[in-house]
């Protein structure tokens, strides 16, 4: 059976308390979480709701007058049949995607990040494809980072992707004839929002090396939006499988499901799998493992406004009533006041002169870490300084995870560098998102859930 814990009356309620701590307690315990998100981790990051009757579809309508599609025929596979609703698409992704790069990672992905850098996150996978994931420092299937040429041939490397994009990724682009993957840019954008959809440069240069030895020249593959619609299969399928092989393989000992309604039929087959490996690692349901060690393993735990369905009440052990930036900002702070150790390693900024100073944050980097954090916790306390500071331009050089191989402060040149790895926005251009002067600004009461409710509606 399901336990309901309402996160907004837990002050009230001394059970809701004590379990809510005991499950913050589990988290900081756990060492292969397996994480499962949907639209509403993404609610508080200022992306518009576009079936709103001023959000995007309502300025869709203004460009095609005329078209009688509905928020979620923009995302069924059938548009491709009709030119007028192609071109309705590209002209929605384009204005999507500005106000995504206008928007900002929310503290649910913050705290993806955290359990990452704390080697607590077997895996994240998310419905969303915003790439918010990705901002936040987490690395998609989608990126080029881990895909190679960026051809869409080379195979993933499973240990390096640490958020699996099941809906793909608006940032990127695909050729609907040869298949090449290429970051969205703004001369992509700028064809999409006219409706229409750029030519494949791959397909290109192949052409006019087959005409420059006076072959036939080839058919030249158009660019749309990476994403994954209604009715198509992943073109990403067979390596994201085979990532979720390797993880049930890894016996994963926590489930957070937050901000999806469970109602997609892959996204439900992949959540009970994942369901039901967690719970075989359950002390209760293992004979073999001692009770009260490992109590706190084996948990599912599904965070969000509205219940689960009655067909999970065997699958989800607590419903998380409340806002998922919420309840994570809860465990993070639970976390810190119960297990302390886990956080206390200060890194302080100290001069050349050897006084300390917060001016000069790319001199020298000293780690301060206290006793308590060697031996039990050896090698992870660096990492959590990375997460003792927030994530503002200037401490970043703080908080990336990469200073924790660094024992001698390394030159400030490299630090910078580290300080970039997970800073989209600075990090190499292909992954440098563009900002568009056409963006079209929205209101506050715009900035809702979006793919929440066509999501939800698919089954
Ligand atoms: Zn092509």
């Amino acid at each position: 059976m399901t336990v309901t814990l309402h996160l907004e009356s837990s002050n009230s309620d001394a059970h809701s308390r004590r379990t809510l701590a005991d499950l913050s307690l589990s988290v900081a315990k756990c060492r292969r979480i397996v994480v499962v998100t949907g639209a509403g981790i993404s609610c508080s990051c200022g992306i518009p709701d576009f079936r709103s009757s001023d959000g995007l579809y309502a300025l869709i309508k203004q460009q095609y007058p005329d078209a009688v599609l509905k928020g979620r025929d923009l995302f069924e596979a059938s548009l491709f049949r009709d030119p007028k609703s192609t071109a309705i698409f590209y002209t929605f992704i384009s204005q999507l995607k500005h106000s995504i790069d206008s928007a900002v990672p929310s503290p649910t992905h913050k705290f993806l990040k955290t359990l990452d850098a704390k080697k607590k996150l077997l895996r994240s996978y998310t419905q969303n494809i915003d790439g918010f994931e990705e901002q936040a420092g987490l690395l998609g299937s989608s990126s080029r980072d881990v895909r190679g040429d960026g051809k869409g041939k080379s195979k993933n490397r499973a240990r390096d992707v640490r958020n699996v994009q099941l809906h793909g990724d608006i940032h990127r682009v695909r050729c609907m004839t040869c298949a090449a993957e290429f970051s969205c840019t703004q001369e992509h954008l700028n064809y999409f929002s006219e409706g229409m959809s750029p030519a494949c440069s791959e397909c290109l240069t192949r052409s006019n090396a087959r005409v420059a030895r006076s072959a036939r020249p080839i058919k030249i593959g158009s660019l749309r939006p990476a994403i994954v619609l209604y009715g198509e299969t992943h073109p990403l399928g067979d390596e994201i499988g085979n990532i979720q092989t390797i993880d049930m393989s890894r016996k994963p000992d926590m489930l957070i499901i937050m901000g999806t309604s469970l109602k997609v039929h892959g996204l439900k087959k992949l959540v009970k799998d994942f369901a039901r490996s967690v719970h075989a690692s359950s002390p209760s349901d293992n004979p073999a493992m001692p009770s009260q060690r490992k109590r706190w393993a084996g948990k599912v735990i599904f965070v969000n406004k509205t219940p689960p369905g009655s067909e999970w009440s065997n699958l989800i052990d607590y419903h998380v009533v409340g806002e998922t930036d919420a309840w994570t900002t809860k465990v993070i702070s639970d976390w810190k006041r119960m297990r302390p150790a886990d956080w206390e390693v200060q890194q302080t900024l100290v001069a050349s002169d050897g006084d300390v100073t917060m001016a000069g944050p790319f001199k020298v980097v000293k780690e301060v870490s206290t006793a308590t954090t060697k031996g039990k916790c050896k090698g992870f306390g660096k990492l959590a300084a990375a997460e003792n500071k927030p994530p503002s331009p200037s401490d970043m050089v703080l908080s990336t995870p990469d200073i924790k191989r660094v024992h001698t402060p390394p030159s400030p040149s490299k630090r910078r560098q580290a300080a970039e790895h997970y800073n989209d926005r600075e990090a190499s251009p292909s992954k440098k998102r563009t900002y568009s002067s056409k963006r079209i600004p929205l209101a506050e009461s715009e900035r809702k859930l979006l793919f929440a409710e066509s999501t939800n509606l698919h089954d």
